[in-house]
């Protein structure tokens, strides 16, 4: 991909690289390759990693695969066959990067534990760390053209959100009303991530699968939705109710807007994550619920659905302008009736922007 912004990532990196006293960065098929390079090479059992120094970058690279990634690529390779194994061709890599004798080595987090261990055998001499203050830390911050692909990726969960909403009346299952949702995303070319349908006493269960209940009138219904379009997640929950809510619901669903609503006033840049869960959650609390609020305010999203930062009541990380996250607080009161309801923002330098467009009001289906 042409357009990927990798040399200006790259620099960003090795300026990180530079501050932190890290002189080599190892990453890993996966993720973070994604980010600053805009692919990776097949991932399997066979130790593949791109060391880069304030100086160089090389590939370790299983033979099989470096003809296919000639293209993708002009940094230089140390290719390995299955004959002769990864060792020799990982001292060259490193030799060529200048890091045989490096001091400290950042290890991708998502790395296998097997290329972890291989890579620290040959540095006897090296600490270790994750890439949370290097790479981690850029990747949390989004640019322009992250932005506008979560912002598309949101208006088709919107529209998908909106299909299953159509389509919910009493007597339907569960699973049938996913699917509706999965059949929006696909028709869209987008790979559905996760569909949750929780209705009455399920929605109590956060991650409820979808099964063969069927909705019933008095229902009040989770609906937790996301799928990758162009590479990028979608996550979205709202609430809808089969004729007249639950007994105590109506109470309930103005705590946890009351609680969204909090969290997003909480959410500055300069502040800190748990700052954001602590404004979620102590409404929550106030009012008497604070038991059933049983996971964190939120996460954040980008090339994946669930990354840092994390909206946690124990999370330092402090918010900057550009993150992306989910607020998503909920109350879940077993044997009755769950509610959760979850937008993903953008940081704004004056507060959240909201993706979705979709109001959070409950939504009563077939009165
Ligand atoms: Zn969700
Ligand atoms: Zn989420």
């Amino acid at each position: 991909m042409t357009s990927h912004p990798t040399d200006r990532r790259m620099a960003a990196l090795r300026a990180r690289m530079k501050a932190t006293g890290t002189e080599l960065l190892a990453l890993s098929p996966g993720p973070h390759m994604d980010w600053l390079l805009g692919f990776h090479p097949h991932p399997d059992e066979r130790p593949c990693l791109l060391l880069i120094t304030d100086a160089a970058a090389a590939w370790l690279m299983p033979a099989l695969n470096a003809e296919g990634m000639r293209e993708k690529t002009d940094l230089p390779f140390h290719p390995w066959s299955d004959a002769d194994g990864p060792d020799a061709a990982l001292a060259a890599a490193l030799g060529a990067v200048g890091a045989a004798d490096a001091r400290h080595v950042a290890l991708d987090e998502a790395m296998r534990a097997d290329f972890a261990l291989l890579l620290l055998d040959a540095l006897p001499g090296a600490r270790h760390s994750f890439t949370a203050p290097t790479l981690g830390a850029l990747r949390m911050v989004k640019d322009d053209a992250e932005i506008a692909a979560l912002r598309d990726s949101a208006a088709l969960a919107d529209a998908a959100m909106q299909a299953l909403l159509a389509a919910a009346r009493p007597g339907i299952s569960e699973a049938a009303l996913a699917e509706v949702a999965r059949s929006h995303f696909i028709d869209a070319g987008a790979a559905p991530s996760f569909w949750i349908v929780g209705a009455g006493g399920n929605g109590a269960f956060p991650h409820h699968q979808a099964g063969q209940r069927l909705l019933e009138r008095g229902d009040a219904v989770v609906v937790d939705i996301g799928a990758v379009k162009d590479g990028f997640p979608s996550d979205i929950t709202r609430m809808f109710a089969v004729g007249t809510p639950p007994e105590g619901y109506a109470e309930v669903h103005a705590v946890a807007e009351a609680a969204v609503q909090a969290a997003m006033q909480a959410a500055r840049p300069g502040v800190r994550a748990r700052d954001v869960d602590a404004a979620a959650r102590g409404v929550i609390a106030d009012a008497g619920y604070g038991q059933y609020f049983v996971h964190r305010t939120g996460h954040g999203i980008g090339i994946e659905g669930h990354e840092p930062p994390w909206i946690t009541s124990t999370s330092d990380t402090v918010l900057e302008e550009g993150m992306t996250f989910s607020i998503e607080p909920g109350i879940y009161l077993p044997g009755r009736f769950g509610i959760r309801l979850e937008e993903i923002v953008v940081l704004r330098a004056d507060g959240p922007e909201v993706l979705s467009s979709l109001p959070r009001d409950l939504v009563v289906v077939d009165g």
